[in-house]
């Protein structure tokens, strides 16, 4: 018969996605190794960023493939297409926006965690044991008691939720998991500096407070939140109504690396009996730096901390870290257990079910490249060098104020520095229009990853150093490459020259 037939065949050969042949996947699995060291190893050869050719677009563009390509085949692609075309964060003149430079000791726990494949959402199981460890360690690095709780989530933005959420839990007055935020008897209110990530924007949104519910206070001259300001916002809200819920105290602005006063916050939290949540994603970790640590002094008072592992402990992406000091809020803000999620007494369900400390219910095990890269240099190694990032950030402002086409314009307190070529008798819109060219030169000819910015009204580049590959010279040569490039533009520029710049 038929079916019998196709049926027998079926069960003589089952598939599987594992190589038919492992001796053929180990040569090439060690080439790939040997491909990736010297691809670290080479990476200040290369330039920071190239624009991608037509082909490379193209071939992205290729439809969903439905027979089998050689592994080599398929590596071979990759290694084109992908690996010659990186953002270029691990280069040691990526300097945009805010991230770390990864490391291969990271890479290789990326990899072993995927060889093993377990799920984090809970379970008994070793993985879970070491992702609870490395929340520990966060605990420690900033501060926290043993007693705290925490969990590991894809970065900074799902951190900050995390702790936000469980404020919003607790602040709210009424059980918002039953009843939602309509329920909410006085409309709450969120408080942070103007100089807050957008990512807390959002999180007001997520969490259903809409985006007026986070009051942006004014900054004083070094950019942190302006205390008085500050209380002046929260007495008028008590006035008219509204429940003054929580203040978010900024340890590193992205802009310019501000850290608000968190001991006076923390105090300032406890008086008006608010919720004090630190966006500690830059600079929680300076808590470890021996040198630079009283910055932060006050981060270990806050009610719920956000940290980025994949910024100053260079993991590979993605690996945040959210603080919770109540452990039993943070439990109660998220913990659901349905049947098929319950614990056992032994076995594998015995475990602690991590999923009950966050939104997301399985989980990767981010633990992994975190725990090995501490393990192997140690947490000395990780403060010195956030050390060397800050003093190199000094350096770089040092070389800046010494140079007369160029001007800081913003206190540097930490690693970032903002500045701009002066242009000589620019106008505000041309001058924006050449410092801009600047940093696209500075890209696109592979030199620097610079990004930009406004800091109270005025653009500016700016130069985040979290980069354990960066050394003094290379600051210099940005200068050099700047001011090389910025008197070619302004030459053209002058408003005595044509205004050909593109
Ligand atoms: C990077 C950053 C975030 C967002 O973190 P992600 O890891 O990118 O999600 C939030 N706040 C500050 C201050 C940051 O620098």
């Amino acid at each position: 018969m038929d079916s019998l037939g196709e049926a027998s065949t079926s069960m003589a050969a089952d598939e599987t996605l594992d190589p038919p042949d492992w001796a053929d996947v180990k040569a090439l699995s060690h080439r790939i190794m040997d491909d990736a060291m010297g691809y670290l190893r080479d990476v200040r050869e290369r330039p920071v960023w190239q624009e991608m050719p037509a082909e490379v677009r193209t071939f992205f563009t290729a439809p969903l493939p439905r027979t089998p390509s050689p592994l080599a085949d398929v590596y071979g692609d990759v290694a084109r297409n992908v690996m010659a075309y990186p953002m270029g964060n691990i280069h040691p003149r990526f300097w945009a926006w805010y991230m770390g430079s990864s490391n291969f000791t990271g890479a290789l726990g990326d990899f072993l965690a995927a060889i093993q494949g377990s799920n984090l959402g809970g379970g008994n199981h070793a993985a879970g044991l070491m992702d609870s460890q490395v929340v520990d360690w966060c605990k420690e690095m900033v501060g926290f008691p043993a007693s705290a709780s925490g969990t590991l989530v894809s970065g900074g933005s799902m951190a900050n939720i995390i702790g936000l959420t469980v404020a919003r839990n607790i602040k709210a007055g009424i059980d918002v998991r039953e009843h939602g935020v309509a329920a909410i008897p006085m409309p709450l209110r969120f408080y942070a500096s103007d100089q807050v990530h957008s990512c807390h924007r959002k999180a007001m949104e997520a969490l259903g407070l809409g985006n007026h519910a986070l009051r942006r206070i004014p900054t004083d001259a070094g950019l942190r939140i302006d205390l008085a300001a500050l209380r002046a916002a929260i007495s008028e809200d008590r006035a008219a109504g509204f429940k003054p819920a929580c203040v978010i105290g900024t340890a590193g602005t992205v802009n310019t690396g501000a850290i608000d006063d968190l001991r006076a916050l923390a105090v300032l939290a406890a008086e008006e009996d608010l919720w004090f949540h630190v966006d500690g994603c830059i600079g929680a970790l300076i808590a470890i730096a021996p040198g630079n640590a009283s910055l932060v002094a006050g981060i270990e008072q806050a009610h719920s901390i956000a940290l980025d592992p994949h910024k100053w402990l260079h993991a590979p992406f993605e690996a945040g870290c959210a603080l919770v000091r109540d452990a039993v809020a943070h439990r109660g803000t998220f913990a659901v257990t349905p049947e098929y999620l319950e614990s056992a007494p032994r076995g594998l369900a015995s475990g602690q079910w991590l999923h009950d400390y966050g939104l997301q219910t399985s989980r990767g095990f981010r633990a992994l490249k975190v725990w090995m890269a501490l393990k192997e240099h140690g947490v000395e190694k990780f403060g010195r060098l956030i050390d060397q990032n800050i003093a190199q950030g000094r350096y770089l402002a040092g070389l800046i104020a010494a140079e007369p086409a160029l001007e800081l314009t913003a206190p540097v307190t930490i690693n970032i520095v903002c500045f701009r070529h002066r242009g000589g008798g620019l106008s505000g819109e041309q001058l924006k229009a050449l410092n801009t060219e600047i940093m696209l030169r500075l890209q696109e000819e592979g030199i620097a990853a610079l990004s930009d910015t406004t800091v109270h009204g005025q653009h500016c580049l700016r130069v985040a150093i979290t980069n354990h590959r960066t050394r003094r010279e290379d600051l210099e040569l940005l200068v050099a490459e700047t001011l090389r490039i910025g008197a070619e533009l302004a030459a053209r520029m002058s408003p005595a020259g044509e205004q050909t710049c593109p």
